[in-house]
C-alpha cells in the first residue's frame, strides 16, 4: 500500500482546506415578501418566481 513518505506540514495541511466552506448560498430578499430565499429558486414563503404565484399557499 502507498505510503507517504514526509508528514504533512501544518502549513501545507492548512492551506489545502482554505478551500472548506467557502459556498456562497445565493441567498437574495424575495420582491413579494421580503423574505430571504434562493434566488433562481421559487420563494418558499409565498410561492412566487418573478412576480407569478407558482405554489399554492
Ligand atoms: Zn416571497
Amino acid at each position: 500500500m502507498a505510503v507517504p513518505q514526509r508528514r504533512t506540514s501544518k502549513t501545507r495541511r492548512d492551506k489545502r482546506r482554505t478551500h472548506f466552506k467557502l459556498e456562497v448560498p445565493g441567498m437574495v430578499k424575495c420582491e413579494q415578501c421580503g423574505e430571504l430565499k434562493l434566488s433562481h429558486h421559487v420563494c418558499k414563503t409565498c410561492g412566487t418566481y418573478k412576480g407569478r404565484e407558482i405554489a399554492a399557499k
